[in-house]
């Protein structure tokens, strides 16, 4: 069996993507390994229509859709590499399989690199955030850290007063001029220069100093990359953004290698549930576009 396109990652981009091809009556492979990037949060925020929801549960609920769609396959697994051209792609899965598609889509997500700090990646997404518009509204106006991991966190450290007091970590992580100092100054931010020791608690930051801020929540600018490598083993080009490396595409979500698409946070930026679902929506337009028109 060749399918028409074949979708690496089957969360939000994923699947946004998968739907418009399902409905125009294309085969679609979608392989997913589950491990979707906001899974270590209990609720998902800012997405119309499912604010507040278990980001298990949206995806849960739009893969049920897609259920309904006979032209479906779906793998619960890992592609592992992805080879060939155009209308002959191959990708070969976690269990020995080799599967043929005419387009392949990369929505396999990004990783997050957190500062090396004591206790940080254990309170990911619990107390411990990078969106402050996911993420901001419940820590109720609150004492927010934002801990600086390079040029990102001062945007953060200047946005995120909208959200909460807070206090700049600079963590001997960025450098701090006197044109910094009084634009944060001015915006009400503490700066705190004794580097962190941990995070401890729900949301508390002991400093090497020994003394313990007691904080709402803390954000951090992780540093992203691919999930997986596989769309550059298929020779597609990287791009870098403020936040990391992303996937190189055009406008029309085609990476630099013919054929092959991506989408979601692995090739935009910034990144949400809502903007993932409308780049994944594009991209699976797009895709039926080249097949009509190859
Ligand atoms: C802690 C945290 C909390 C967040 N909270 C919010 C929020 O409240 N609201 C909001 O709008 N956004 C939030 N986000 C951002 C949101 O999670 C992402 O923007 C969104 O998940 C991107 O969707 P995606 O489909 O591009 O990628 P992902 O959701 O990351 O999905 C990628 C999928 O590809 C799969 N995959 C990866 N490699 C392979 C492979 N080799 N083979 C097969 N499958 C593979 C993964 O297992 C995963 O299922 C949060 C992010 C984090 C880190």
């Amino acid at each position: 069996m060749k399918y028409d396109v074949m979708v690496v990652g089957g969360s939000y981009s994923g699947m946004a993507a998968a739907l418009q091809l399902l409905r125009a009556r294309r085969s679609v492979l979608v392989i997913d390994a589950g491990l979707r990037r906001n899974r270590f949060a209990s609720h998902s925020h800012g997405f119309l229509g499912q604010d507040g929801i278990s980001p298990a549960e949206i995806a849960q609920s739009a893969r049920q859709q897609l259920e309904a769609y006979p032209t479906l396959t779906w793998i619960e697994g890992t592609a592992e590499t992805a080879s060939g051209q155009k209308d002959r792609f191959v990708i070969a899965t976690h269990d020995g399989a080799r599967h043929a598609g005419r387009r392949v889509l990369f929505a396999a997500g990004v990783s997050d690199t957190l500062p090396a700090i004591d206790g940080l990646w254990e309170r990911w997404g619990v107390s411990v955030f990078h969106c402050p518009y996911c993420h901001g509204y419940e820590l109720d106006k609150g004492r927010i850290g934002v801990i600086a991991a390079g040029p990102m966190s001062l945007h953060q450290a200047q946005l995120i007063p909208e959200w909460g007091e807070v206090t700049f970590f600079s963590n001997s992580a960025v450098a701090l001029d006197d044109t910094i100092r009084g634009d944060l100054a001015a915006r009400g931010v503490t700066i705190e220069e004794t580097p962190i020791a941990r995070v401890d608690g729900h949301a508390d930051i002991v400093l090497t100093d020994g003394r313990r801020l007691t904080l709402a929540g803390i954000f951090t600018a992780p540093r992203n990359a691919p999930a997986t490598p596989i769309a550059e083993s298929l020779g597609c080009a990287l791009a870098e953004t403020p936040l990391g490396a992303q996937i190189q595409t055009d406008d029309a979500k085609e990476t630099t290698i013919p054929g092959a698409f991506a989408c979601g946070d692995a090739a935009r930026v910034p990144h949400s549930v809502s903007l993932a679902v409308a780049d994944g929506a594009w991209a699976g337009a797009q895709l039926h576009r080249s097949l009509v028109w190859t």
